[in-house]
């Protein structure tokens, strides 16, 4: 069953539901439709049309954003899906000091990369692949975390989640 987007009543992104979810918030009364995309929802008695963005009707305070879960899908979302080294489409997810010299699993040690230059820096450091990555790793904070958490984005979510964006 597709997802659907969750609002706050500030437009922040909260998180991604379940249709069915969604549309139990609607029935309350407790969010409103912003997106719909034409899907239909049947139960016994009726129907009724499938939202992609929701928006909830009252405030939920989200007092802190914690660290996002280090996750390869959230690394690609990070890195935007590029390699760190080259630029190229990201397909692996390297660790800047490899594991077998030390390195850490952790947000300030894995970059996204192409196979590429993952097979060319394999088990060496950067400095004796001559591969760095063109910024340095960091852990994402704030409303940027929600947006990696959220799975593949459909496209009618893209205009609510530049707010994440825009904190990142
Ligand atoms: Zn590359």
């Amino acid at each position: 069953m597709e997802r659907v987007l969750l609002l706050n009543a500030t437009f922040e992104p909260l998180c991604a539901v379940s249709a069915r979810r969604a549309v139990v918030l609607l029935f309350k009364e407790k969010a409103e439709v912003l997106e719909s995309d034409g899907g239909a929802f049947h139960s016994e008695k009726l129907t009724v049309a499938i939202p992609s963005v929701i928006r909830l009707l009252y405030y939920v305070k989200v007092p802190y954003y914690g660290r996002a879960n280090l996750s390869r899908r959230a690394v690609f979302a990070r890195d935007r899906w590029t390699c760190q080294y080259c630029g190229a489409p990201a397909e692996t997810v390297d660790h800047v000091v490899p594991r077998s010299r030390g390195g850490a699993h952790s947000w300030e040690n894995v970059v996204a990369a192409c196979k590429h230059c993952n097979g060319k820096k394999r088990d060496k450091l950067p400095s004796e692949a001559g591969l760095k990555p063109k910024k340095r790793p960091g852990v994402p904070r704030g409303p940027a975390t929600v947006s990696l958490e959220l799975g593949p984005v459909r496209p009618q979510w893209e205009r609510y989640l530049d707010y994440c964006r825009q904190h990142a």
